[in-house]
This record gives structure tokens, C-alpha cells and sequence, in this order.
């Protein structure tokens, strides 16, 4: 039997406005979900093939375009199923025959198993680094694509987004962005396939994915796409492409999710876009990994500053102090999702610092984590 759960209740004058702390879902901001109820009777549950949903697919193309700065010519595509839906897509639709990989956590994992597996493509080039760490991309002939994540959302480890130099002619590079899109400063000109889901610094649902796509990779989908390869319908990227181009999805979307997206990007965009909202991930980083560098019980576990991620932190806790209960003692206190990734098995907290979360409510956070672990050893 597990023990009881320490009875600590925390201050209120230390808690944070809003409690929500985890990578995915994660804190969705009060004011959207407001503009989304005020939307009465002509939005929701209403046709996606009619003007009103198809406008608001086009404010969410439009919105990604402006909030990473896409060069000419670079367009936004969107379907149904979530980033591991869109890993499956790659897989049948825009690697050539063999990819390189970057696997240093579980997600990033995770697209290079989708390619192993693959009967029609060769054995992906996969480049592994522990947990914590990250490895580099290298070029390697006959690789046809190169699979990047901009943050390993496992690990707290993030890491610059740069083109491999000297890769073959046509070469593309895919970057997993899933928690870094709209978090996280990069060069879009240094990626072909900019992928994401928006529950994550999008601060909408899950469901959806979104891509940006360079022309070279708009050419390889075509290309593959008129080849004789078997491409099941609902995660063929040709199809995806033409419905994107209509501001349509192929099937049904979650209305909702498009909705959320779309106000969290455009209230972005309005403050500025990408230096904005990223500006407000790195000043809660700061906070966190400031706190935990100067406590006596709290470390970063990613080891390299350079590779801390702005939009995830991981900290270690001393062996005393248990973090599973730490955790439980927090959401007990209103305050969720602290706990570290499953599969990581480390006596740590997992805390997004995602644009929407207010780095006055980290600052809160530090502090009721510092009550519940002196309340713990006292
Ligand atoms: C959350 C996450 C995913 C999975 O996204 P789904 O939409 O749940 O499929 C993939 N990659 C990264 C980096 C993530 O953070």
C-alpha cells in the first residue's frame, strides 16, 4: 500500500492565479475560452465546408505564417490526428527512402521507430544521445531527410534548429516542434517541415497538426504522392496540401481547437509575435532555473545551459526529498501536472513554462514548492 499523502496546505498568498503547469495539455488562456463561448450559435457546430469555419482556418494559416515569419513561398498545411498521426504522414509521404534522426528522448524517439518500421523505406540513420544531452546532425549521403526536435518535451532539453551542412541535393529538414512552436526563437529559412500540435505553446487542444512547409517540400509530396507507394487517405500530405489550400481539413476538425489556436497565435501576434511570446517563456525559465540553481535541494537536470529549454524545465531533487510527493502534495493544493515524464524515471519535476503561463505564477510555484519541502523535512 502506498502511504498517506502529508496533509500540507499552502498559503494562499503563495499560490499562483492559475495552477497549470503541465507540457500537454496545458494552461489555456481564460480570455479563449471566453471568446470561444461568446462565439453563440455561429461557430460552433456549424459546416466546415461553409465560410465561417473555412475563414477561421485561413486566420489560423495565416496566423502561423506571420508568427514564424515564413519566407516566400512557404506554406501552412493542417490536418487531423496530432503530431503522431503527422510522424505517420512523414513516414508515407515525404521520405524519399531513408532518413536521419535525432533520438535523444521519448518523442524524438518515436519518428524514428515510425520509419523503422516502415516496409517501403530503408532503415533510418538514427543518432542517439542520452537523456539530458542532445547529438548533433551530421550529413550522411543518401539521406533524404533529416528529422530534428526543435525540444525533447521529455527531457527539458531544446536545442538551435540549423540546417546539416553538405547533406545531398534536395535534402529536407523536419523539426518536431510540438512544445517549441510559438515558444521557442528559430529560423524558419533553416527547416522544410515545421511541425506541431497546438496543445501545447499554442495553448489550444490536441488533435490537430500544422506544418509549415517549404517549397522543396510541397515538391517531395508531390512527387511522392504520384509515385505507385500506397499512401492510406487520411495521411496522405497531397490530400492534406489541397484541402490546406481550400482552408479545409480533409475530414471533420475539433472546431474548437482551431478556434483556441487561432486567439492564442493572433494575441501573440499583436504583441509582437515570436520575440513576444518566446520573450515570456525565457523570463520564466530564468525564474526557474535561477531558483533551482540557488536551492539546496533542487538541480537542473540538463546539465548544459545551452540546452535548458525555455518552455520545459526538468529539476532534479535531492534523494531526500521525494518529487512524486511533492507533486501529489501540489496538485492536492490546486497546482497540476508538476510530475516529470513517466518514462524518464527520475526523482524530478516536469514544469511548462509555455507563453500562456504568467512567469509571476512560476515565481509562485518556486515558492510553494520551497513550503511543501520545508513543510516535508520539517
Ligand atoms: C506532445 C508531443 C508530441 C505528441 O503530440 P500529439 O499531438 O499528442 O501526438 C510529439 N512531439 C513532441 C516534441 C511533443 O512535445
Amino acid at each position: 500500500m502506498t502511504s498517506e499523502l502529508p496533509n500540507i496546505k499552502i498559503p494562499t498568498d503563495l499560490l499562483p492565479a492559475d495552477g497549470r503547469f503541465g507540457c500537454g495539455p496545458s494552461k489555456v488562456r481564460p480570455e479563449a475560452i471566453e471568446a470561444l463561448a461568446a462565439q453563440s450559435g455561429d461557430y460552433l457546430g456549424t459546416s466546415h465546408r461553409q465560410p465561417t469555419v473555412k475563414f477561421m482556418v485561413s486566420r489560423l494559416r495565416n496566423a502561423v505564417a506571420e508568427l514564424l515569419t515564413l519566407p516566400d513561398g512557404y506554406e501552412v498545411i493542417l490536418g487531423n490526428g496530432g503530431t503522431t498521426a503527422f510522424w505517420d504522414a512523414l513516414t508515407f509521404g515525404m521520405i524519399d527512402n531513408r532518413s536521419q534522426h535525432l533520438s535523444f528522448g521519448e518523442f524524438s524517439s518515436k519518428f524514428a521507430q515510425c520509419a523503422t518500421a516502415a516496409p517501403f523505406l530503408a532503415d533510418p540513420s538514427v543518432i542517439e544521445a542520452p537523456a539530458g544531452s542532445a547529438p548533433e546532425a551530421s550529413a550522411e549521403a543518401g539521406i533524404d531527410l533529416y528529422a530534428l526536435t526543435h525540444n525533447e518535451t521529455s527531457t527539458g532539453v531544446a536545442i538551435p534548429i540549423v540546417r546539416p551542412s553538405g547533406t545531398d541535393d534536395g535534402a529536407l529538414v523536419a523539426v518536431d516542434a510540438t512544445s517549441a512552436a510559438g515558444g521557442l526563437m528559430f529560423d524558419s529559412a533553416e527547416t522544410d517541415v515545421y511541425y506541431f500540435a497546438p496543445q501545447k505553446c499554442l495553448a489550444s487542444d490536441g488533435g490537430l497538426w500544422i506544418a509549415a512547409v517549404s517549397p522543396a517540400a510541397v515538391e517531395r509530396i508531390e512527387r511522392i504522392a504520384a509515385s505507385d507507394r500506397w499512401i492510406p487517405a487520411s495521411l496522405d500530405l497531397k490530400i492534406a496540401l489541397d484541402n490546406s489550400r481550400k482552408d479545409q481539413t480533409y475530414n471533420t476538425p475539433a472546431l474548437a481547437t482551431v478556434f483556441l489556436a487561432v486567439h492564442q497565435m493572433e494575441w501573440i501576434n499583436t504583441y509582437g509575435g515570436l520575440g513576444f511570446s518566446s520573450g515570456r517563456s525565457a523570463a520564466s525559465a530564468e525564474i526557474m532555473y535561477g531558483w533551482a540553481d540557488a536551492s539546496d535541494y533542487a538541480t537542473p537536470f540538463v546539465t548544459d545551459p545551452a540546452l535548458r529549454s525555455k518552455v520545459v524545465a526538468t529539476i532534479d531533487l535531492d534523494d531526500a526529498v521525494d518529487a512524486n510527493t511533492v507533486s501529489k502534495v501540489l496538485r492536492a493544493n490546486g497546482i497540476v501536472d508538476t510530475e516529470s515524464y513517466r518514462k524518464l524515471g527520475r526523482n524530478q519535476l516536469r514544469i511548462a513554462m509555455f507563453p500562456a503561463i504568467d512567469s509571476e505564477d512560476v515565481a509562485q510555484l518556486t515558492r510553494c514548492i520551497d513550503h511543501v519541502v520545508a513543510e516535508l523535512r520539517s
